[in-house]
């Protein structure tokens, strides 16, 4: 099979790397790809929001499968341009993609069909909006609806701070993303991460993982795309997980099929687990980054078969094996990161790693690995090209192991620009020493 990957991110190096082992797969291209992606792929410099232009190029390369990364793409049509034009496409529709791109969409669904998450109201003016938030209280959160590149939440622990945040949605502070707004009910309790590949019809449940959003160690600074991942997620237990699958994605899965907007893709379901089960706090319609990065360590099986079973409506013959130890990640970014990263910077040692993903020998069964996000050459040298630049992932036979042989990895590349966390994982070792 002859396969085009969109994206270019710590996530689509992982995606690539897995494709890249596939017994179907004959050819891959990636756009725009990223210089770790380039050992094992073919990069074109396609405009991925021209889908005219990705459309002309699979019929010109008798593509059969393309494998479309974030979000963006998904929630702006690309899988539907391409579906009409007869291209087999893993990913949402756009209406489909609303699960991501519309949170007032999400929430509706949820009373629908009676999916537990939290209280809201939904607005497009601020007077009510604030009239509610001054009724509900602080803690709340506020929540502009369309796609905000992760900055459209603010948890308010006041009431300043709710009314604050309403302001900014209303004042154009993230454009149309912000027209309207979902004011939300604060909950408490553990996230997690669970994903599922979705044929329209059957959803398979596809590992957990946990993140660290906050630029910080502690969990503190502002909200990052993610400094760090870990899989498994310990408090999603097989018991969280299957009560996840019959209170939160099957009967989301049923309302989407029921409203014409069967979803096939990968759903990606953001869950605060309380005292009282998990509750949906959001989805988002694709893999995480860095989320994905660790699940793919895992993975045992052949990730284009079963690409090629969601797409087929196949999913419900399918099931998946993982390796049970930890995979941990930890993002190495560009110091400035997230407000203003400086880019240009030269990265050493990169390539000295065991294992290196780069290194384009990379086995399914290697305990290392580097994924490449924000990164560049420049004369033969790789730089920093963005925020989230390094992406070093190592596997453990628990959560510690993996956590110091990707700090041993952190240590042996020379970037005196770079920066990152040095707690990532600690709610999982803290959990192994009690
Ligand atoms: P989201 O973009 O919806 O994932 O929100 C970003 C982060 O805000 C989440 O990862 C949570 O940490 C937090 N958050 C969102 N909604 C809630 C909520 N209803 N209660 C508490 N925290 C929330």
């Amino acid at each position: 099979m002859k396969v085009l990957l969109i994206g270019s991110g710590g996530r689509e190096h992982a995606l690539a790397w897995r494709l890249s082992a596939s017994s179907l797969l004959t050819k891959l291209y990636a756009a725009p790809g990223n210089p770790g992606i380039a050992h094992m792929a073919e990069l074109v410099a396609l405009d991925v929001e021209d889908h005219a232009v990705i459309s002309r190029f699979c019929l010109d390369h008798a593509i059969d499968l393309v494998v479309v990364g974030p979000e963006a793409p998904l929630v702006a049509g690309l899988a539907n341009y391409l579906r009409a034009a007869g291209i087999r496409v893993f990913g949402p529709s756009k209406a489909a993609a609303q699960l991501e791109g519309s949170k007032g969409f999400t929430k509706d669904l949820c009373a629908r069909y009676k999916i537990p998450t939290g209280a809201y109201g939904r607005f497009s003016a601020l007077e009510p909006a604030r009239a509610y938030v001054r009724e509900q209280g602080a803690p709340i959160v506020i929540k502009a609806d369309g796609l905000a590149a992760g900055k459209g939440v603010t948890v308010a622990m006041t009431l300043e701070e709710a009314l604050e945040a309403l302001e900014a949605c209303f004042d154009g502070s993230f454009g149309s993303a912000g027209a309207e707004v979902v004011v939300e009910e604060f909950l408490t309790g553990e996230e997690a991460s669970f994903f599922c590949l979705c044929d329209g019809k059957t959803a398979l449940p596809f590992g957990t993982a946990q993140d660290h959003k906050r630029v910080g160690d502690g969990d503190t600074g502002p909200n990052t795309g993610g400094m760090g991942a870990y899989s498994p997620a310990p408090v999603m237990t097989p018991e969280m997980i299957e009560r996840t699958m019959r209170e939160i994605v099957e009967p989301t899965m049923r309302g989407m099929a029921e409203m014409g907007h069967p979803f096939q893709g990968v759903l990606f379901v953001g869950l605060m687990i309380g005292e009282d089960g998990p509750k949906l706090i959001e989805y988002n319609t694709r893999f995480g980054d860095p989320e994905c990065q660790v699940l793919m360590m895992r993975l045992k099986d052949d990730l284009l078969v079963l690409l090629n079973a969601a797409v087929d409506g196949q999913l419900s013959h399918m099931s998946t094996r993982w390796r049970n130890e930890t995979a941990l990640t930890v993002v190495m970014a560009a110091k400035g990161y997230p407000a203003a990263p400086e880019k240009g910077s030269i990265i050493r040692g990169v390539d000295l790693l065991a294992g290196e993903a780069g290194a384009g020998e990379a086995e399914a069964d290697e305990e290392i690995k580097i994924f490449h996000a924000g990164t560049a050459l420049r004369d033969g040298q790789l730089i920093a090209n963005g925020g989230r630049v390094l992406n070093v992932t190592a596997m453990g036979a628990n959560a510690a192991l993996a956590q110091a042989r990707a700090y041993e990895a952190v240590s042996r590349i020379d970037w005196p620009e770079g920066f990152y966390r040095r707690d990532i994982g600690w709610r999982a070792v803290e959990r192994e020493q009690q």
